[in-house]
């Protein structure tokens, strides 16, 4: 382990690992399988890329995200590492330069794609080398029912088969109790120790509103909070991504949509546009983002509500990987969940995994109405506990009011079974509220026992009632009666009157403006980042590779703090490791020198 510890300080330049890192490390380097549960930003990197080098031979990892792999062989090679990836973006003539590499023992770490890796042409090759490990990136892409699904992660149990005394590590940020038992099964993996770091992500700030005006609510918060950042903002539609994302760009932001339906090189173009420019917007369908290991993603927003809560925390997580504070904003109402149930309805797929399917979705239902703690409900969701309120999160910071919403429940309720269960929301309120429209009349139904005893509601807390009424399983969305709402079973005892229920009061439209959070500490000097900025950009932009390559958020603030001036000084910074000592000290001295001389 000293040799691991020796590498994190002068490859890496950081000083302690982030438990349970220390832990896989010593396995993998001990010839041990390891399977590895960690959230977004855990540092599941450093996992594999440190015995790649402690141990003999080249680390082999295995990933879909062929877009990536330049960017991630270009920050190893930053760091004195070497480095390759083989891939089908590479002629003909650089791959067979690569395969030399390797079989000289000339590499540390190749990055491949598994359907590269699978042809026999590159397992001969690989035979014929010394590899130090095998590590399976993004392993839940075994799993058949997610939504990342690669049928080439399949054969990947062939490692095992044809290289038996070689650790394998496989890694993912999001498993379920199934997908984590889907993946030690399809990969052979039942003797890998396991290590599941903790779930939280403590600089998330979690918030969901009721949508009422979405597009105007996500300018509000992208004015007030993030004029300047890099975010992502996701929506369920291409069609929505690019409405939206040209509308963005008419009001000022740096705004580019992404989608699946995009040609494959105008979605590189896109990526790459994030990855390097400092302030792009990305509005994405859920096909952007797996494994897009941008540090400094300061926001994510929704626009759509996610299908399940592992979606939820998979897409949220992109957020503040450098552990700055970053914020997940989402805005949701039924609409939504209708929209989502048809979906779901219309999907392929067995009864049992629709059922399935639901009930994931009654969770994400459930943790948008619930009016404690998010965090608490996130995490546990995920089998942890977190003994308090987080303080970090919406119902934390603004407590949501309740109220006893037993009487208008029933209403409610009972209006639905009145009307037949063949109406939808629109028409119940009419109902309640005694309207004497045309449809009403149509259906006779001002002569019912419940029209009109709903005037002391206005349509919106109807609306409001009738949400939380389906998000709580009360009532259910029948597609298939063009969103006609119908009773479950769970409402018999609130219609008999055996349970009373406290309801979400919705906050009014215009909520008190949060709080502006900025990354910038405070006391540092906003003229010296700025100029340390201008130092990366340029670096960066000389070496074609994205400014956090060059040094993270993290390492210019601590510039900003220390303001280092000799060699030893800088060494000592976070991500300053003996390579990039020797390639940027004396570029960024320089520039804190220039600042102090022009300070006096
Ligand atoms: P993941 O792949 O789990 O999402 P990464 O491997 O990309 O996370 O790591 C997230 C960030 O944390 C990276 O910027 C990485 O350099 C940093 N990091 C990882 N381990 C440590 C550590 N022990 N000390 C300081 N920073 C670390
Ligand atoms: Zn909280």
């Amino acid at each position: 382990m000293k040799l691991a510890a020796q590498i994190l300080q002068t490859v890496f330049g950081y000083d302690a690992f982030r438990p349970p890192q220390d832990q896989i490390i010593e396995t993998v380097i001990a010839g041990g399988d390891a399977l590895v549960l960690m959230p977004t930003g855990g540092g599941k990197s450093l996992c594999y890329q440190i015995p790649a080098l402690a141990r003999p031979g080249c680390g082999v990892v295995i990933s879909p995200l062929i877009a990536l792999m330049q960017d991630q062989v270009n920050a190893l090679r930053q760091l004195g590492v070497r480095a390759s990836f083989l891939n089908s973006t590479l002629d003909p003539g650089q791959a067979m330069q690569v395969e030399a590499d390797l079989a000289r023992g000339e590499l540390d770490l190749l990055y491949i794609a598994p359907e590269r890796l699978t042809q026999e042409r590159t397992l001969t090759l690989l035979e014929g080398t010394a590899v130090a490990l095998f590590a399976i990136d993004e392993a839940h892409c075994v799993s058949q029912w997610g939504h990342d699904f690669r049928a080439d992660y399949l054969q990947l149990t062939l490692l095992h088969e044809r290289f038996p005394t070689i650790p394998r590590i496989a890694l993912t940020a999001t498993a379920d109790e199934r997908t984590r038992a889907e993946i030690i099964q399809r990969l052979d993996l039942g003797n890998a120790q396991r290590f599941i770091a903790g779930f939280d992500r403590p600089n998330i700030r979690y918030r969901i509103a009721l949508k009422h005006n979405a597009r105007q609510q996500l300018l509000r918060f992208l004015k007030d909070e993030h004029p300047h950042d890099a975010g992502i903002v996701y929506c369920l539609s291409r069609k929505k991504t690019e409405d939206t994302a040209l509308w963005l760009q008419q009001q000022g932001f740096n705004a580019l949509p992404y989608h699946a339906g995009l040609d494959s090189r105008i979605r590189a173009d896109y990526q790459a546009r994030f990855l390097r420019e400092e302030s792009v917007v990305m509005v994405a369908t859920v096909a952007f983002g797996m494994g897009i290991d941008k540090p400094d993603v300061r926001f994510v927003a929704h626009l759509d509500m996610p299908k399940t809560v592992e979606s939820y925390y998979q897409e949220t997580g992109r957020a503040g990987r450098d552990g700055a504070p970053a914020n997940a904003w989402m805005v949701y109402g039924l609409q939504d969940v209708i929209k989502l149930r048809q979906m779901l309805d219309n999907s392929e797929g067995s009864e049992e995994h629709k059922r399935a399917e639901q009930h994931r979705l009654n969770a994400m239902l459930g943790l948008c109405e619930i009016t404690s703690c998010r965090r608490q409900s996130l995490l546990k969701y995920f089998d942890e506990d977190l003994p308090e309120p987080c303080g970090n999160c919406d119902t934390c910071l603004e407590p949501v009011a309740t109220w006893d919403g037993t009487e208008a429940a029933r209403k409610a309720l009972s209006v639905v079974y009145r009307t037949g269960q063949r109406f939808g929301v629109n028409h119940l309120v009419d109902v309640l509220r005694g309207s004497e429209g045309e449809r009403i009349l149509q259906y006779d139904h001002q002569k019912l026992p419940t029209w009109g005893v709903g005037k002391d509601l206005d349509n919106n807390q109807w609306r409001s009632v009738f949400r939380q009424l389906v998000a709580r399983g009360y009532l259910r969305v029948d597609m298939e009666r063009f969103g006609a709402l119908c009773l479950e079973e769970k409402c018999r005892a609130l219609l008999r009157g055996d349970e009373a229920i406290q309801l979400r009061k919705d906050a009014p439209r215009k909520a008190a403006k949060q709080q502006t959070r900025n990354v910038l500490p405070d006391d540092i000097d906003v003229a010296l980042w700025e100029a340390l900025r201008e130092q990366r950009r340029t670096l960066a932009e000389d070496q074609g590779v994205p400014p956090y390559v060059i040094f993270h958020d993290r390492t210019l603030q601590e510039m900003c703090v220390n303001m280092p001036r000799s060699p030893q000084e800088f060494g000592r910074l976070t991500g300053v490791g003996e390579r990039k000592l020797g390639k940027y000290g004396e570029a960024f001295i320089d520039v804190i020198e220039r600042h102090l001389a022009a300070v006096g």
